[in-house]
């Protein structure tokens, strides 16, 4: 076996590998004595200071920005099989609250960095599992992986959803298909707290299903004032919050998403839940154009669920983001009936939750809307955020509550 390479890193930049940051950026690394080219991309080296003391031990990726991926700071962890199942085992063991709830069959079982595993999701539908590499680190690892979750969850199949473009910064192409078992149906139907949603592995978003909304539809599913409501739903996708909203109560839902295929997953999901006596709309449109449509039109709602794609990938993009962020928000605050409710969020990581606070409050301004944050909703307890990697904190919600008459 090859000897494990070594990554020197300069002076001054331990700080946050000490403090539990997983990366190791291109910058961070002395070149004059660290000898990258000899290093083997996607095995395991020893993250060392300036000094020469131990760090940490990851995976190397000359071909990335992030260098190296720390899995270990324990001097004594051999890298092996046996190590990843460990480190598969005991993310799995925190999610054994989740298991035992025969009400909630899907969650994601690993979530990267922030359960020890850089580079890693894994989801699970019922009895399939759904893995995505994020990473050349992971790929190189994949076989031991799919082996070790074969064994510890034993599913019916592992399905591979590696077609994610973050994989180009990494140098690997996009892959897909079953890496063990059987292959899953075209929809897997998975239940969570009495409710049902098909999901689609093979094509559908993320890794088939939005897992991180779970908390918010539970809060739709239990807020005490639905009844008899008038719902729009923008950027529907599989109409999961059209669902809760009806099953408790609401007299109609809109579901607005610029995708086919996803408002026919959400009349599917209409349907599983027996919530045929709501009205229901699909309108396949863009929202930015539908909600100032609805405007022009002077038709107002009850609830609006503003839940968009992710607006900014990279720092850059943050301004033109929060102007976007901005203009749907002050839209649907001008359709709000008196004393409705505004649910929105933002998934992009770059957003900060202080500067999404801040978005929507102008936008509050922008519409001449006084309102009350009565809710906030985030990633629930299987998507972690560790605290020394802040960057795994995406998804922030804010419910609004506009004054009434
Ligand atoms: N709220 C959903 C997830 C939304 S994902 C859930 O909980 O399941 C974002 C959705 O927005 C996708 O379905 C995508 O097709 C749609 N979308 C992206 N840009 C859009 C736009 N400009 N107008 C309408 N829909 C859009």
């Amino acid at each position: 076996m090859a000897k494990d390479g070594i990554v020197i890193l300069k002076q001054g930049r331990e700080t946050p590998i000490q403090q539990y940051h997983p990366w190791v950026f291109s910058g961070a690394i002395d070149t004059t004595r660290t000898h990258t080219d000899e290093i083997e991309p996607g095995s395991i080296v020893d993250i060392r200071d300036y000094r020469g003391g131990f760090l940490g031990r990851g995976y190397f990726n000359p071909q990335s920005a992030i260098r190296v991926r720390v899995l270990s700071r324990d001097q004594t962890d051999a890298i092996g099989p046996a190590w990843w199942r460990i480190r598969l085992a005991q993310s799995i063991a925190r999610r054994e609250a989740l298991a035992r709830n025969s009400d909630v069959t899907a969650y994601r079982l690993v979530n990267a960095e922030s359960d020890g595993l850089p580079g890693l999701i894994v989801d699970r539908y019922r009895d399939y599992l759904v893995i995505q590499a994020l990473t050349l680190g992971i790929d190189v690892v994949k076989d031991i992986l799919v082996k070790a979750l074969a064994d510890l969850v034993n599913p019916a199949g592992i399905y591979e959803r590696s077609d994610v473009d973050v994989r180009s910064k990494e140098g690997i192409p996009e892959t897909t298909g079953v890496l063990w078992g059987e292959t899953p149906p075209e929809h897997i139907i998975i239940s969570e707290r009495g409710m049902q949603y098909p999901v689609d592995v093979f094509t559908g978003h993320k890794t088939g299903f939005y897992l991180d909304q779970r908390d918010s539809r539970g809060w739709l599913l239990t807020y005490p004032d639905l009844a008899g409501r008038d719902v729009l739903n923008c950027f529907s996708y599989s109409g999961a919050f059209s669902a809760c909203a009806a099953k408790n109560g609401a007299r109609s839902v809109v579901n607005v998403d610029s995708s086919e295929s996803a408002l026919e997953l959400a009349r599917e999901t209409l349907g599983l839940n027996a919530v045929s006596p709501v009205e229901q709309e699909y309108v396949n449109a863009d929202v930015f154009d539908q909600l100032r449509e609805y405007r022009d039109e002077e038709r107002d709602f009850d609830l609006i669920i503003l839940d968009p794609p992710k607006f900014a990938h990279s720092k850059s993009q943050v301004e033109a983001a929060a102007r976007g962020y901005k203009d749907i928000n002050w839209l649907a605050f001008q359709l709000l009936r008196p004393g409705g409710l505004l649910m929105t969020f933002s998934c992009s990581g770059q957003v900060d939750a202080d500067l999404f606070q801040k978005i929507v409050f102008g936008a509050s301004v922008d519409a001449q809307a006084q309102a009350q944050i009565i809710h906030w909703l985030a990633q629930p307890s299987d998507h972690p955020v560790l605290l020394g990697f802040p960057e795994s904190r995406y998804l922030k919600g804010l419910v609004c509550q506009v004054a009434g008459l």
